[in-house]
């Protein structure tokens, strides 16, 4: 083995929305003792999406990897707790499901938990299988507590996520950046240059400087200005199975209680999402052109936010789907650069924050490793395939026959590996988790109750237990979950003691 005799000296990154700030933020951080430099480039014309809202439990890590301050981070984002997503009419109208973020029951003598309560379901049990989630049931009396402080109660093991404002954590994520050396250029790229080797050696601004580097990471957003325009990788369009191309946003005055969880709800083209922050509430509409138009769809978003509306309607068009090759020659994409799956499980920043780590792991020198970069994108491809499914899994499985849009919905084509996940659980009663998976089988279980997929049978090692006592079991949990979340505080009192946000001037 040899030291590495051309290491990357100079990592430029093109873009300051969350993508573009979070990879400054993490090699930053990685580099900051080294002479390895990053710097940022941002565009004064474009602004950032600054949509991305709602998160998934990871994300608290990624934060503490960085030493950042969990109460502080809350608090200058003026973020809100989550336990999970309540989605609404998405089976039939008028019914509503929870999508908790942790396990769901505790195993009883070594048996599975989803096992234990389909094996009661077809003793003629009705009880949700929601009423042992952790997350469920303090979702429903706006409860807030941190897991720690719930040792030894069935409430020890609750995972919950933020809700943020994006554009508040784009400024912390900045300042973060430069405290750390991180190098901060306002400038708008015109193009990027290719070397004689298909690399990218510089980025050319508008007036007409150059940036040289070593390696590009792409933050530049939907167009992909390096991966795309300049490297032409293609783009792998999704849109057979996830027909929304739109969304509109729109912000509104915080009105009631703060919720501890997001709310999706399906419309007749597609589904709205509402996000509550300690000052304002984010709302938005994803739809598909085909089915409504701009109008319409901003007629329905405002009829269905609470409070005065303080932003105009933004519409925003998109392409779901995945760049053929994310890590393609010496040029990295991420964020909306890289692909987009619609945010309905709030996956995107995540996405991010996972392909940065796995980007680390694998952290080239200036020689180009093809093993590296066709395993990093396997993986990355692997992990929007995942998310891809889970979405597709909420559509598919509708009841819903009151419009076009869900009438396609009940009949459209699958993917193949969810169909085969779906033969296998309707079959089996289970689902084993795969590597590296995001989504585990809970999950999985808490969108297919919730859409009303129920299997054929349950794990019959289940008849070994005695069924009372199954019984009991179950019944104790659930008294004891219930019994522990009436004790704790109400979501804006844990705010208001915790991690209260500074009053917007
Ligand atoms: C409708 C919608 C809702 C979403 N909701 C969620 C959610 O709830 N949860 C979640 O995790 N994610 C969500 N996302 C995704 C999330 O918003 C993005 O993943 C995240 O904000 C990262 O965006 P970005 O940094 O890649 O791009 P952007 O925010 O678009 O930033 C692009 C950056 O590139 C710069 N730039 C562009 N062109 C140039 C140029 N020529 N020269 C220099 N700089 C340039 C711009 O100035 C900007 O700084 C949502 C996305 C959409 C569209």
């Amino acid at each position: 083995m040899q030291v590495t005799s051309k290491p990357i000296k100079k990592i430029v990154i093109v873009g300051g929305g969350t993508a573009g700030w979070l990879a400054a933020a993490t090699l930053g951080n990685i580099f900051k003792q080294c002479s390895v430099g990053v710097e940022l480039v941002e565009s004064g014309e474009v602004g950032i999406i600054g949509v991305g809202e709602a998160t998934i439990p990871p994300l608290l890590d990624t934060i503490r990897s960085l030493g950042i301050d969990e109460v502080d981070f809350i608090k200058a984002t003026q973020a809100s707790f989550k336990w999970g997503i309540k989605f609404e009419d998405w089976h039939t109208k008028g019914q509503s499901y929870f999508h908790p973020f942790g396990s769901i029951g505790a195993t009883i003598d070594g048996h599975d938990f989803f096992q234990c309560w389909l094996k009661s379901q077809a003793e003629g049990d009705t009880t949700p299988l929601m009423t042992h989630s952790p997350e469920s049931q303090p979702s429903k009396s706006n409860k807030f507590f941190l897991p720690f402080e719930a040792m030894n109660t069935p409430l020890k093991n609750a995972k919950y996520a933020l809700h943020l404002d994006a554009v508040l954590v784009g400024d912390y994520l900045k300042k973060f950046c430069l405290n750390i050396g991180v190098t901060h250029t306002i400038a708008h790229v015109k193009r990027a240059l290719i070397d004689e080797s298909g690399n990218i050696s510089h980025i050319e601004l508008k007036d007409n400087r150059r940036i040289a580097g070593d390696f590009f990471i792409d933050c530049s957003g939907f167009k992909g200005l390096l991966i795309e325009q300049a490297l032409d990788v293609g783009y792998d369009n999704w849109s057979h199975y996830l027909p929304c191309n739109r969304a509109v946003a729109v912000q509104t005055e915080k009105v009631g209680e703060t919720l501890p969880y997001t709310i999706s709800k399906a419309q007749k083209a597609g589904w709205t999402w509402r996000i509550p922050l300690q000052h304002r509430t984010g709302n938005g509409y994803v739809f598909c052109d085909k089915y409504i138009s701009d109008k319409e769809a901003i007629e329905t978003l405002l009829a269905n936010v609470e409070g005065k509306v303080l932003t105009e309607p933004r519409v925003i068009p998109f392409t779901t789907g995945l760049r053929r090759k994310t890590w393609y020659k010496n040029c990295l994409a991420l964020g909306l650069a890289q692909g987009f799956l619609e945010p309905l499980e709030s996956t995107a920043i995540h996405l991010v924050s996972k392909t940065l780590a796995l980007f680390v792991r694998m952290f080239p020198d200036q020689q180009s490793n093809l093993v590296l970069q066709h395993e990093f994108n396997r993986r990355v491809r692997q992990d929007y395939e995942e998310i891809r499914d889970l979405l597709v899994l909420h559509y598919c499985t509708t009841n819903r026959n009151d419009s076009p849009f869900w009438r396609w919905c009940k009949n459209m084509e699958i993917p193949a590996t969810l169909n085969h996940k779906l033969i296998f659980y309707r079959s089996s009663g289970c689902l084993i988790p795969g590597v590296e998976e995001l989504f585990q089988p809970t999950s999985w279980y808490a969108v297919l109750t919730g859409m009303q997929v129920m299997p054929h049978r349950y794990n019959s090692s289940i008849d070994a237990l005695d069924y009372n006592q199954l019984q009991s079991s179950m019944r104790l949990g659930r008294q004891s979950i219930w019994q522990c979340v009436t004790k704790q505080p109400s979501h804006d009192d844990f705010l208001q003691r915790y991690c209260p946000a500074p009053k917007p001037a």
